[in-house]
């Protein structure tokens, strides 16, 4: 069931808008088959994040980051973009969406086709690791290959640091460049959407509170609450990829 009312709402703010900007949580890929952290059933319900400095002082956390991030390593690849995806990609295709700003890790903005000068991470990408002394990149099928003989975490073969997925972890600094992106796209947008996010992980989720004081008009499409709601000038708690795909007009 979907709401022809805000979609067709949808529609009209798409339609008005100059520069849009789409903001993503880990609600726009549960249709592609990879679990969010906060809905019932989310990751978090079953185990707790592990920070930086524990990653960074203990090699038992490093065993076990590794240890649950290859446990998933057949949800992200095995994952494709789904409607939700597709109806974004088109809009920025149409021009009508500038940049999308994302808190996910699973790469599947660039693989439904957004430039990737188009698409801000704001917590990093899982489908690569990177050293966190000299900032080489690793792939990570030998990692994996190598950590199922002795589960010994990685080491970068450059320089002998600490080898971890290219992610922003609780506790670990947000990348600068990216930080500043969002926020010069979030203060040149005059509509900006959030789409499959709870709004309660920060700095990110300051983003469509900043749109909405600097005058953007503010959409959230999110299954549950947020607790921007009362600020946004339409709000569907509705699935993400039939509400964008019927606005947009992508199956
Ligand atoms: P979250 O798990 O806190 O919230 C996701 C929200 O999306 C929930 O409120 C849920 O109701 C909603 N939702 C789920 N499926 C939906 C659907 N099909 N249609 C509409 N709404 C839907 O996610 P978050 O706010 O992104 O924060 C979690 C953090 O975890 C992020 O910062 C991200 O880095 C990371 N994460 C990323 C992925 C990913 O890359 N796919 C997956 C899990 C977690
Ligand atoms: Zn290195």
């Amino acid at each position: 069931m979907s709401d022809r009312t805000g979609i067709t709402r949808l529609r009209e703010l798409l339609e008005a808008a100059h520069h849009a900007v789409v903001f993503t949580g880990a609600g726009i890929s549960t249709e592609s088959g990879i679990p969010d952290f906060r809905s019932p059933g989310g990751i978090w319900t079953r185990m707790a994040p592990i920070d930086f400095q524990d990653f960074i002082a203990s090699e038992e956390a490093r065993r076990e980051a590794w240890r649950r991030r290859f446990a998933m390593e057949d949800t992200f690849r095995g994952a494709e973009p789904n409607r939700g995806h597709r109806a974004v990609a088109t809009l920025v295709r149409r021009g009508t969406v500038a940049s999308v700003i994302t808190q996910n890790i699973d790469g599947l903005h660039q693989a439904s086709g957004v430039p990737d000068r188009q698409v801000i991470e704001l917590h990093g990408n899982t489908t690569y690791a990177t050293c966190l002394d000299c900032g080489e990149r690793h792939e990570l099928a030998p990692i994996r290959a190598a950590f199922e003989t002795n589960e010994i975490p990685p080491h970068c073969v450059k320089c002998e640091g600490l080898v971890k997925t290219a992610t922003i972890s609780f506790g670990q600094s947000m990348p600068v460049l990216a930080m500043q992106r969002a926020e010069a796209e979030t203060l040149a947008a005059d509509l900006f959407i959030v789409l499959g996010s709870s709004l309660v992980v920060y700095p990110a989720a300051g983003f469509p509170e900043l749109a909405k004081h600097n005058g953007a008009r503010l959409v959230i499409v999110n299954r549950e609450e947020t607790g921007l709601d009362r600020y946004a000038d339409l709000v569907l708690h509705e699935p993400i990829g039939d509400t964008l795909g019927g606005a947009v007009g992508v199956n």
